[in-house]
């Protein structure tokens, strides 16, 4: 596998003690495939930021690279700043740059509107301290009023100073070079990493799958359907399809893959060995892990 692509890990906080120190032992695991960094989101509405920066500072002392996601709605310049401040003075130098989406019930609506006005600020704040990372759609934002209005705002972000983009999930490889042609007509070159959800469960697919505009194939709907409560066939049938997914996209010079663990170990490991990015044995039993049931 050529060396120069990038494979790395999103990971959640936490919300109770217990699932933070089971996270140390996955995150032990998933260090064994040598990510080239852990992501760790953020909780725009409040509820897990500090989560995130606890995490990523653990990452960071344990010798990994750790790029903190930052949101911008509901927070004014001065959190930001502040937010920005504690991760330099940690040594952090990578951060994935938001929008965020705010719970409806969330009154405040901050000093950005768009994630381009943070990628702006943080440029004009930290210069070139942050490598900035920013949020792709190769099938739309479900709030962009046309594909070519959320190419525009994507291309937006990247003059603003982002160095590279990570993908919302999809399933359907052509959205992928698609987005890219259409960017690329914009001379946008920056890297455009792929986010891989891999499928375990099918009804926290679907939903979140809704919720963010990722569309589920019906060919693969129907099969997941039709599997019912079988957790095994629908493991076996998703690592088929989600292991697939990722060689078409390396071999149609996708530049990396950004797993979205959803703070599992098991089914990230298998689909990195079935595609062979690292020689450990790193791949670990199913039922070594708990089902999860939300993220
Ligand atoms: P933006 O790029 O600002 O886009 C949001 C919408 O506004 C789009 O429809 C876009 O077309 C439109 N738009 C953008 N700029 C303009 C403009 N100038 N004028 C008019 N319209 C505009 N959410 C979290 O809360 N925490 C996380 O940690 C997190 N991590 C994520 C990681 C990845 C890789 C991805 C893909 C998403 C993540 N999200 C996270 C979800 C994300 O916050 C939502 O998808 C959010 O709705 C959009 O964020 P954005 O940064 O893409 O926003």
């Amino acid at each position: 596998m050529p060396s120069q692509k990038s494979f790395s890990i999103e990971l959640f906080p936490p919300k109770t003690p217990e699932a933070i120190d089971e996270l140390r032992v996955t995150r032990t695991r998933l260090a064994e495939l040598s990510p080239k960094y852990f992501s760790i989101t953020f909780g725009a509405g409040g509820s897990t930021q500090q989560g995130t920066h606890d995490i990523a500072l653990e990452i960071q002392q344990e010798g990994y690279e750790a790029a903190p996601h930052v949101t911008c709605i509901g927070s004014t310049r001065e959190t930001v700043r502040e937010r920005l401040n504690k991760y330099r003075s940690c040594g952090i130098r990578h951060i994935v740059a938001l929008r965020g989406d705010l719970p409806s019930s969330y009154g405040v609506l901050g000093e950005f509107r768009y994630a381009n006005e943070l990628v702006e600020f943080i440029r004009a704040e930290t210069g070139d301290w942050f490598r900035i990372d920013v949020a792709a759609y190769p099938e739309m934002h479900p709030q962009a009023k046309s594909m070519t209005d959320d190419v525009d705002n994507f291309v937006r972000k990247v003059k603003a100073g982002a160095d590279a983009a990570i993908t919302q999930y999809f399933y359907n490889p052509a959205a992928y070079f698609r987005f890219m042609e259409n960017v690329q007509a914009a001379n946008v070159s920056i890297p455009v990493i792929a986010g891989i959800m891999p499928i375990t469960n099918y009804t926290q697919l679907a939903r979140f799958s809704d919720m963010c505009g990722a569309e589920i194939p019906r060919w693969i709907r129907l099969r997941l359907e039709s599997y019912g409560n079988d957790l095994a066939s629908i493991r076996a049938f998703g690592l088929d399809v989600v292991t697939e997914l990722c060689e078409q996209l390396l071999a149609g010079g996708a530049p990396g893959l950004h797993f979205y663990s959803l703070n599992r170990a098991a089914i990230t490991s298998e689909i990195w060995k079935r595609l062979g990015l690292h020689e450990k044995k790193a791949a670990l039993e199913p039922a070594e892990e708990k089902e999860i049931v939300s993220a």
